[in-house]
């Protein structure tokens, strides 16, 4: 079994994006279930309708999972296993409250060294506990031996008691902690492989000691995905490149691009299934290229059927898909193409530098029978203007495309001849 366990906190952001694409791929390889867990126990850091928004975007990109669960939903079973360390003396409760914590840190601090617990709580009596009439936290016992573990890109890990330390894995309200939600989740759910980002890496020795501690032994992989760097603020989330103009499969193809050696450029994710091999993806930063992500959207653009390319951009007509095809050779996104299109349909009032001559056209246009071919419409509209050259060319195709340049114009009339009464008006 594989996980992804998004929190509903903020918008889903790349790195985000990629840790479950990859999670997919590698279920599909391995023929595993992919479960998805929100991770939503922080109840003041939930955003409403985040939750919702993050399986929209998993079904957008059709990444496809068993079932998605609220890790709010096992709260019984995390105090349950809490209770279960308790009684077996693997966690205390602990009644030390903010001030003498502080004190510790402080204490630490100064003499240079990272806060460890100093273990008081753990040495009450059982009679002396149940005297406290004062809150409480469980803290798991500190580990009696280093905890090791192997990452799959990061390599081995050698984490000593002292680091690991005697850690709260309930709260003073008693819902538990992240890495005790997460541990025990992961071991419910009987996660074989965790594939997440780099930051949880620090977690990874306190989550394998809480299962350790449940007496779990099934061994878990781990593959903590390296950084990507320099992506501009305002892309960050999915939304936004979505909005941005960028295609789904492009988005995946280029998360799947980076950093990695792929045997070819372009590709679906169903294809990088054939070949993908998460110990190939680069150990070291990669850097977000905006350019290569565009590049890699047009491709996939270029591939698009005309027809679903024309409803992309609000019409039903293969031609249209066809325009926005030929306008590829100038931009990259969907937002672009839609803005192309847009200016197309847009009224025009003059056209600059050839005033007279754009009105003069414009009243012929609109007179003007029916032509399949450009060269004819041209013909008839210089027997009926006499403009020529500069004065025809410039002001028409400004009439037919709103642009003063761009692709050639008798490949685009013949892809807009039939809305000549929208386009001229
Ligand atoms: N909830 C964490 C996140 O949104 C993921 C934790 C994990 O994968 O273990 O990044």
């Amino acid at each position: 079994m594989l996980r992804f366990a998004p929190s509903p906190t903020s918008n889903m952001d790349i790195e985000s994006l990629r840790v479950a694409i990859f999670n997919y791929i590698v279920a599909k390889q391995l023929n595993e279930d992919l479960v998805i867990r929100i991770e939503d126990i922080d109840q003041e850091k939930n955003i409403d309708g985040k939750d919702k928004e993050i399986l929209e975007i998993l079904s957008l990109f059709s990444i496809d999972y068993l079932t998605a669960a609220h890790q709010s939903d096992s709260l019984k079973y995390h105090q349950k296993m809490a209770m279960q360390l308790l009684t077996k003396k693997k966690a205390f409760s602990c009644f030390c409250g903010d001030a003498k914590l502080k004190e510790l840190e402080d204490e630490a601090k100064e003499n240079g060294k990272p806060f460890v617990y100093d273990g008081f709580c753990q040495t009450l009596s059982d009679e002396a506990v149940l005297e406290v009439n004062a809150p409480f936290t469980v803290r798991i016992n500190k580990p009696e031996e280093n905890i090791k573990f192997t990452d799959i890109l990061k390599g081995d890990f050698d984490v000593r008691p002292d680091e690991v330390d005697a850690f709260n894995i309930l709260k003073h309200d008693k819902t538990p902690t992240y890495d005790y939600a997460c541990a025990v989740d992961d071991m419910l759910m009987d996660v074989s492989f965790i594939i997440r980002s780099e930051k949880y890496i620090e977690n990874t020795a306190k989550q394998i000691h809480i299962r350790n501690s449940l007496s779990y032994t099934k061994e878990i992989k781990y593959a903590h995905l390296t950084k990507i760097s320099n992506i501009p603020n305002d892309l960050n989330s999915v939304k936004a490149l979505i909005e941005e103009g960028f295609l789904p499969s492009a988005i995946a193809n280029y998360l799947v691009l980076l950093g990695n050696k792929t045997p070819k450029e372009i590709f679906s994710l169903e294809e990088a299934i054939e070949w993908f091999k998460i110990e190939d993806i680069s150990k070291n930063v990669t850097n977000f290229d905006i350019e290569k992500l565009r590049f890699i959207n047009k491709k996939h653009l270029e591939q698009m059927d005309e027809m679903r390319l024309s409803k992309l951009l609000g019409f039903a007509d293969l031609d249209i898909g066809k325009l926005g095809k030929i306008y590829l050779e100038e931009v990259s996104t969907l937002k672009e193409l839609k803005a192309k299109i847009h200016t197309i349909f847009e009224e025009k009032t003059t056209c600059k530098g050839f005033e007279s001559e754009f009105i003069k056209l414009k009243t012929c246009l609109q007179d003007a029978p029916y032509y399949d071919d450009f060269n004819e419409l041209s013909k008839y509209i210089t027997n009926e203007t006499r403009l020529k050259d500069e004065s025809l060319t410039k002001p028409l195709r400004y009439l037919l495309t709103g642009e003063e340049t761009g692709p050639d114009i008798s490949n685009i009339y013949a892809l807009i001849k039939n809305y000549l009464g929208e386009i001229i008006k």
